[in-house]
């Protein structure tokens, strides 16, 4: 039996990050995928694929919509070809799940193909996809067996026309009509992306707004943004039934008032959440315990109730991201390696890859009122920017909130052109404990988007923001 000082379950961003670095602090690593292609949800049916659609569907709709403003004449038609579209997405994906592959052999880690399911505390069973089965011994394992989409207990989810965010990445046709029930993030790109292919798209959400965990000022601006796109949106709509008639999906709702209303669609995207996945992982056998949510509990070092067994990713509490897994593998890893690493949670940022684009880092209003902390505001509109003006994107703002006695920055919210990338100024400031006079004193190069950052810093600083 072959031994391995760390076995990593799941190859999702969680789980290849912690292989890299356990290998990289000389332990003896092997890591099982139960599917064919490395990266998890992330690199096959989540951010990578999700992200190659947006950007299609962005240029196409520009084609469309902009570049004859741009003095830019296309003769002809401008067509949407949706089997290329997918068939380049997947070319992304499988350039990048294969990258993981090579960085598993670049940094000498063993790769399972297969089910991994516990024996015990230490021993791992892996069911192969070949038909035969091997145990491996792990000194220490990592569950980071990810999430699946989730679905409302009366939904039958055929993934034909009442589909997951899985199908919605593959689809054949163009749908006319495509309801999206949950308007939070995976449902708000992918209904955009189909939005902008042509189809009419109507986003319904139980909350009374869309983004309902992030900023409530980035709500209200997106949902504006969105409608101008003509996405129709039904905010406190309480979903009640989904039936598939032939090619049809009926939809009914009860609206805030009780009155039933009923939405007739060709597809039904189900986006209301992901669920930690622990299928077949038999958990049980090594004595580890379950949160009261399902997931796998986990203490401040990530380390489930059996010392030698650590969880990361989807499958722990916290915020469902790519980028909380990375971390959250790596802080595992150096554990194992005898190191105090630690992760501010407070600084994972968030984002919504919408165009405009929904970023942010730190506390919202909501948050900050609610624990009673006085702070100052500043904003700023991105149409002020001679940058926004020159690429035509001008919706949007940047909102930085400090502490009103000493200035610190406690949340950067953001949206507009770039604010995924924006954002990490935000972290930065916020990681060294910048108040916002510090970023209203750096130089920000113009002409950039970055300099609503620096101006929205100007305005909390004592409203002395230039461009206004
Ligand atoms: C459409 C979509 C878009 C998204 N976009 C973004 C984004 O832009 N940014 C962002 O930060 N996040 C995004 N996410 C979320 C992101 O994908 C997840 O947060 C991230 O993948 C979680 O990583 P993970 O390593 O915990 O698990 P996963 O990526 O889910 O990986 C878990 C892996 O474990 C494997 N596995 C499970 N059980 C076993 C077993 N018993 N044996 C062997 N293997 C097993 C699974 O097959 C899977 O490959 C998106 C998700 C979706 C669905």
């Amino acid at each position: 039996m072959t031994e391995y000082d760390v076995a990593v379950i799941g190859s999702g961003p969680g789980g290849y990050v912690a292989a890299i670095r356990c290998a990289q602090l000389g332990m003896k690593t092997a890591i099982i995928e139960k599917y064919s292609t490395l990266g998890g949800t992330c690199l096959n049916v989540g951010c990578i694929p999700s992200k190659a659609m947006l950007d299609s569907s962005h240029h196409y709709e520009d084609a469309v919509k902009h570049f004859q403003e741009h003095g830019i004449d296309i003769p002809g038609e401008i067509k949407v070809n949706l089997k290329q579209m997918i068939t380049r997405k997947q070319g992304v994906v499988d350039m990048t799940t294969k990258g993981i592959q090579f960085l598993m052999d670049k940094n000498k880690i063993d790769v399972y193909e297969g089910v991994g399911s516990f024996k015990d505390a230490t021993h791992i069973d892996i069911a192969k996809s070949d038909g035969k089965n091997e145990t491996i011994l792990a000194k220490n394992t990592i569950i980071a067996t990810g999430s699946k989409p989730s679905t409302l207990p009366f939904i039958t989810l055929d993934k034909e026309r009442v589909i997951t965010s899985t199908e919605a990445l593959e689809l054949k046709e163009i749908p006319k009509h495509m309801i999206v029930i949950g308007g939070g993030v995976i449902g708000l790109e992918l209904g955009q992306v189909y939005k902008r292919l042509g189809s009419e798209v109507s986003v319904i959400e139980y909350m009374d707004r869309i983004i309902p965990t992030m900023d409530a000022g980035l709500s209200k601006e997106l949902m504006k943004a969105m409608k101008k796109q003509k996405v129709k949106f039904n905010l406190s709509h309480k979903v009640k039934s989904v039936e598939r008639k032939g090619k049809e999906v009926i939809v009914k709702a009860d609206d805030k008032k009780g009155n039933e209303v009923t939405f007739t669609g060709d597809y039904c995207l189900v986006s209301v959440g992901r669920r930690p996945y622990t299928d077949g992982l038999n958990v049980e056998a090594a004595g580890v315990q379950m949160d009261d949510r399902g997931k796998i509990a986990v203490n401040d070092h990530l380390q489930t109730n059996v010392p030698n067994i650590y969880a990361i990713g989807d499958v722990i509490r916290g915020a469902m991201l790519a980028h909380k897994a990375e971390e959250e593998g790596t802080m595992v890893a150096e554990i194992l390696a005898g190191q105090k690493p630690h992760i501010d949670y407070n600084l994972i940022p968030g984002v919504v890859y919408t165009w405009p684009e929904v970023a942010a880092v730190g506390k919202t209003e909501e948050q900050l009122k609610e624990a009673g902390i006085a702070y100052k505001v500043g904003q700023f509109p991105m149409r002020a920017l001679g940058r926004a003006r020159a690429s035509m994107d001008v919706d949007g703002f940047v909102k930085i909130l400090a502490d009103a006695s000493t200035d610190e920055v406690l949340g950067v919210h953001m949206i507009g052109a770039r604010c995924a990338d924006l954002i990490s100024e935000g972290v930065t400031a916020m990681e060294f404990r910048a108040s916002a006079e510090d970023i209203a004193r750096m130089s920000h190069a113009h002409p950039t988007y970055s300099e609503a950052v620096k101006e929205a810093a100007l305005a909390a600083t004592d409203d002395r923001a230039l461009h206004v």
